[in-house]
């Protein structure tokens, strides 16, 4: 009964972690219907929510999610071993890591995830503007990476579902 519903720790984590990082369910939404706005006249926010809960509730998604945001919180702890601990804490450009990682939750719904992250991953609004806010003292190297991510992925989910009711 109950026990069907209850949720993975996995899920359970993950979803604490994101709030605890100053992320909600509602700016992943938000840069859902940012991205997709454009493309669907009648798009609903619950809608956006709809599909960035489908997103989170992916055990690949929870893996990446829990993974990126404890290096993160390692580097802002200085717990890392050098070269990493710089490397993480500064958010260097050339490391890459942290978009291979978000690249796993992006894979989930299909290719056009893909165009969907490197937009608003160039653009930044909302959320992912005070997730790079580098005067926050906060270390967010792959936080940000995977908040972009799981949006990238609900628009994707969001669109082929549209596609397939048109
Ligand atoms: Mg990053």
């Amino acid at each position: 009964m109950a026990e069907e519903k209850k949720m993975s720790l996995s899920e359970e984590t993950a979803r604490k972690w994101l709030h605890e990082r100053g992320v909600e369910v509602q700016d992943i939404a938000d840069l859902v219907y940012f991205l997709q706005e454009k493309y669907h006249p009648d798009l609903q926010m619950k809608d956006c929510i709809e599909n960035v809960e489908r997103v989170l509730s992916k055990r690949e998604v929870q893996n990446a999610i829990l993974t990126g945001i404890q290096l993160d919180i390692m580097a802002e702890k200085k717990l890392m071993e050098e070269p990493l601990q710089s490397i993480i804490e500064v958010d260097e450009g050339l490391y890459g890591v942290d978009e291979v990682l978000a690249f796993s939750i992006v894979n989930v719904y299909g290719s056009i995830g893909f165009t969907n992250y490197g937009y608003i991953d160039k653009l930044k609004p909302g959320i992912l503007k005070d997730l790079n806010d580098k005067s926050s003292g906060k270390c967010h190297t792959f936080l940000d990476d995977i908040v972009g991510a799981v949006a990238a992925a609900a628009s994707s989910r969001l669109a082929h579902r549209a596609q397939n009711t048109e």
